[in-house]
């Protein structure tokens, strides 16, 4: 092949992900790519995703979205963080809040480490007490950050609940005013060039063939030009995160309108809430092993705060990755690439993210097996590394349930194991290369699901124990206080970004 700069890009698939990819690389390649988008109404999207990681107001940011504008379009709502309800054992709680944990470090020791000596002395309440943005969400109060020095409130970390159907036709407005042209059609062939095998044309139910020098395959989980084309292969994580089915509902909401995202755990798996400005969605993960279809949308529908807007809706998955998210000329983004349950509502951070790695990576002709195995390897990290981290919320619990059971017995990566360890003996944790998650967010779950340090870092000594008392309640009487001068989320959202129809 030759070298020169790619000029034709063909994306498949109009999800959330098509038009997050065609919406990004129209706005940073400008006229230098021609961008084709296809998408077929009649097979439609997979249309849930409606819980997001503050991450994604970057991406909002680099396609110049107002926020504001975004939150109306999307019948948006703000999050700090998700509520795990149960996932240790029933009636206990805790919370996985955006942010840090306490206020600000003490020389190198986190703060954390003090509230654990206090802790363990019976002198601390819940660790959530002392994360800013969990007590603004329980008492159901948000304020964007605003610069007050020294104040909580000048580091209040977000990200939004929305409508990911709403989000997708909002993108097509801005990929589509920047050139972008989208077609309507279903693709049935493919055709690959018989030396190198990388994709020439999609062939449409048209008779049209669009051809195109890079792929981008967002077909969503059919993987079309990923799999059932380039056959590229998948690694199955079900041993590791055994639920392999949801059922999908939206109900009438309800007030108060809470800044957060609840994922109950349930008989053999788990339910999700998420509040929006005009419903609340909310779905049953689960396991098929323990629990039937109907069993499993009689107990959803058992358990919604308002009335049901719908039927449940079934959806089917295998958890997992594609063994190669760049194969070729082809590169899978979104549910095309693999999947993970929305515990920790990763799917469209894995968009966005790959999304970004694309553009580090963008090639050109004559594509280097290089870099392609260098991307892979920076996404598959990524995968592998959250994939640990939802792990964690399964194996340690208490619950009796036999599904629960097994996950409490099941083998699991050697990496999660190393840090459980780590952090039960000593406190410690460590944010590794490109992790998603960081200290705040190991640290969190992993005393919400029960596993307290062993010991405190000895630095925590050289402050006296009276000292020690008072900075540590100081910490808690602070964030309280800064939450009370938020308002209410609901109030805020009326002040700035209501949706016309609410
Ligand atoms: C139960 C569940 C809950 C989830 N919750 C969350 C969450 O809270 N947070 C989060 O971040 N993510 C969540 N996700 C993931 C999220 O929904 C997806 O990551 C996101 O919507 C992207 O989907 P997609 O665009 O890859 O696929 P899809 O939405 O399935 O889109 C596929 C596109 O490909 C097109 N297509 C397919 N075949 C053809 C063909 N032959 N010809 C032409 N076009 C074709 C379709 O028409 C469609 O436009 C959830 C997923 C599931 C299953």
């Amino acid at each position: 092949m030759s070298t020169g700069f790619i000029r034709k890009l063909t994306i498949v698939g109009g999800g959330t992900a098509g038009w997050m990819t065609a919406a990004a690389l129209s706005k940073l390649f400008g006229t230098q790519l021609h961008i084709r988008l296809i998408e077929s109404e009649e097979i439609g999207t997979v249309g849930v995703g409606e819980a997001t990681i503050p991450q994604i107001r970057l991406f909002n940011a680099t396609l110049g979205l107002d926020e504001n504008e975004f939150i109306r379009e999307t019948q948006g709502s703000f999050k700090l963080g998700i509520e795990f309800n149960g996932w240790l054992r029933e009636g206990q709680a805790y919370m996985h809040a955006f942010g840090a944990i306490g206020g600000r470090d003490l020389g190198l020791v986190p703060f954390y480490h003090y509230w654990i000596k206090q802790h363990r002395a019976g002198r601390a309440g819940p660790l959530g007490d002392y994360v800013f943005n969990s007590v603004a969400a329980y008492q159901n109060r948000f304020l964007r950050s605003a610069s007050i020095p020294n104040s909580p409130l000048s580091n209040v970390q977000h990200a939004f609940h929305f409508d990911a159907g709403l989000y997708a036709r909002y993108l097509r407005r801005h990929a589509e005013a920047n050139g972008v042209q989208r077609t309507e059609g279903k693709v049935v062939d493919v055709g690959l060039d018989p030396e190198s095998g990388y994709i020439r044309h999609v062939q449409l139910d048209s008779g049209e063939q669009v051809e195109g020098e890079l792929f981008i395959d967002c077909s969503g989980f059919r993987g079309l030009l990923i799999e059932q084309t380039l056959k590229t292969g998948y690694h199955d994580w079900r041993q590791y995160l055994p639920c392999d089915r949801a059922m999908a509902v939206p109900c009438a909401s309800v007030a108060p309108l809470t800044p957060y995202t609840r994922a109950t755990a349930r008989t053999a798996g788990w339910q999700w809430r998420i509040p929006l400005q005009h419903r609340i969605g909310n779905g049953l993960v689960y396991c098929s092993e323990f629990i039937s279809d109907d069993e499993a949308a009689a107990l959803l529908l058992a358990n919604l705060d308002g009335k049901a807007l719908a039927e449940p809706r079934p959806l089917r998955f295998v958890t997992g990755m594609r063994k190669q998210f760049w194969n070729r000329n082809c590169i899978a983004i979104g549910l095309a690439s693999g999947f993970m349950e929305p515990l920790e509502s990763t799917s469209i951070h894995f968009i966005q993210s790959s999304i970004g790695k694309l553009v580090a990576f963008f090639p050109q002709h004559g594509f280097s097996q290089t870099e392609i195995d260098e991307y892979n390897r920076q996404v598959q990290f990524e995968f592998i590394r959250s994939r640990d981290f939802l792990v964690l919320h399964y194996l340690a619990n208490q619950r009796e349930e036999p599904f629960w059971q097994r996950c409490r017995t099941m083998q699991i990566p050697e990496t999660l194991q190393q840090k459980i360890e780590l952090f039960r003996c000593s406190g410690r944790v460590f944010k590794e290369h490109e992790e998603l998650f960081t200290e705040p967010s190991w640290v969190q779950v992993m005393i919400g699901q029960g596993i307290i340090p062993e010991r405190h870092h000895p630095m925590v000594e050289t402050l006296g124990e009276e000292e020690t008392r008072r900075m540590v309640d100081g910490v808690g009487a602070l964030l309280q206080r800064a939450a009370q001068v938020m308002p209410e989320h609901a109030e805020y959202i009326a002040k700035t970004c209501a949706s016309a129809v609410g």
